[in-house]
């Protein structure tokens, strides 16, 4: 295997510290260059001495100096960059080979897709990248010859299950063979709850997430399902598949990543233990299998497998995601945009869990007739989803 230099955008994430816990199990193949994270210093200034990165990026002149004094390491410590651009400009150094995009949100749309221009290989585990700019995303990647491996564990159980010819490249059209994806999704802690109960949850509840453990944001959108919406999207830019070709299937378990079904009646599906360290060393480790602190799959344990339809009456914001992914790219930029907001206002316990659906709805409603192709930049994707901001921020302040 070729060593690798990381760049691992969002380290202090749920993703970012299974990214470090593998990557350090490996240090003869890989090392850590530069690491970034928004906020917990102290956080980032343990990892930056752990993995002996060579830069951090910070967002703030403050938070340099909070990382400055929570240094505890020999020596003057790693160079320090500050701000958005900065994300992007280390990126794109000659050292970086392997950016891992695990910044939470649309925030890391541009160093990802900076990423994509400078042909690096990219391990994606920002889905909002490929929500709001899928098109853009995929041909840059493709353009500049950069290396694209999903890390939504749904999206690398995928991209396993595939022909070997569709994993060598970044596709234009559908896998020959294949019929149908089928996304499996465990339905949240509140599937079996009962829906006049739904507007009285808390924020606590909506992130105690049956089987994965992981940030605030992505446990409240596995809550609502918005998640497995989101991810509906991103397969559809991933693998090039219609959206009637995406089937949603419910999977309490979540030991069946995803599953892929080809013409001649097969299915193929990935299993494992729902810990993202296994997508992600297979990201790193790709095409080799390296090894991932996860435990094996104890199958007779667990006994059971079940898997059922998806309730759209339930989860309301599902619907909206096939909606939107109809409709086009500019509904797609707004139902993240707006899902955005209305998540961060209800962990702030500023709106109920039940208004997240009829804000992103109204917003949806707000700039139909909008056309796709001014689009076709960074720019006008960033400015919709900044103009779909005020209104989803005004609509939340309404119901607040
Ligand atoms: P998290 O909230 O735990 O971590 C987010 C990271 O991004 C942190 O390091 C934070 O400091 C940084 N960040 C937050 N806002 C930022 C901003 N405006 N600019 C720059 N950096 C910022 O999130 P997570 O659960 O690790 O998820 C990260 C991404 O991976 C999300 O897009 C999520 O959908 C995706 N993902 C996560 C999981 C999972 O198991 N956690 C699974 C699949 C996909
Ligand atoms: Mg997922």
């Amino acid at each position: 295997m070729k060593f690798q230099q990381l760049c691992v955008l969002g380290s202090t994430g749920s993703i970012g510290e299974s990214t470090l816990d593998v990557a350090l199990r490996h240090p003869e193949t890989m090392a850590v260059y530069a690491l970034s994270a928004y906020s917990r210093m102290e956080k980032l200034a343990e990892q930056a001495r752990i993995a002996r990165a060579k830069i951090v990026i910070v967002p703030t002149e403050q938070a340099r100096d909070r990382f400055r004094q929570a240094w505890a390491g020999d020596g003057a410590g790693p160079e320090i960059r500050i701000g958005a651009q900065a994300l992007v400009d280390t990126v794109l150094d000659s050292e970086v080979t392997t950016v891992m995009a695990a910044i939470v949100g649309a925030a890391g749309l541009p160093s990802a897709l900076a990423a994509a221009k400078a042909g690096k290989r990219i391990l994606l585990a920002n889905k909002e990248a490929l929500v709001a700019a899928g098109g853009l995303f995929m041909r840059t990647a493709r353009e500049n010859g950069a290396e694209l491996l999903p890390i939504d564990s749904e999206h690398n159980a995928i991209f396993q299950c595939m022909p070997q010819v569709t994993r060598a490249t970044i596709p234009t059209e559908p896998a020959a063979g294949v019929r149908r994806l089928l996304l499996t999704g465990s339905g949240g802690p509140f599937r079996q709850t009962a829906i006049d109960q739904l507007a009285g949850v808390t924020p606590d509840q909506a992130c105690a997430h049956p089987n994965w453990s992981m940030g605030r944001k992505i446990s409240v959108d596995s809550a609502t399902m918005l998640n497995k919406g989101l991810e509906v999207i991103e397969a559809h830019w991933l693998f090039a598949m219609p959206v009637d070709r995406i089937k949603v299937v419910i999977h309490p378990q979540s030991m069946v990543h995803s599953m892929v079904e080809y013409e001649d009646g097969s299915i193929l599906a990935q299993l494992g233990q729902p810990d993202m360290r296994t997508p992600i060393a297979y990201g790193l480790g790709f095409p080799e299998r390296i090894d991932s602190g996860v435990g094996l799959l104890q199958l007779a344990m667990l006994g059971r497998l079940d898997f059922e339809e998806p309730d759209f009456e339930r989860f309301p914001c599902l619907r909206l995601s096939f909606d939107a992914l109809k409709t086009g790219q500019a509904a797609c930029v707004a139902l993240n945009a707006a899902n955005e907001i209305a998540v961060d206002c209800f962990l702030k316990q500023q709106i109920r869990y039940t208004e997240i659906a009829p804000v992103i709805e109204s917003c949806l409603e707000r700039i139909t007739g909008r056309s796709d192709t001014s689009l076709d930049s960074l720019d006008d994707v960033l400015a919709l989803d900044a103009h779909t901001r005020g209104i989803a921020t005004e609509l939340c302040q309404l119901k607040a």
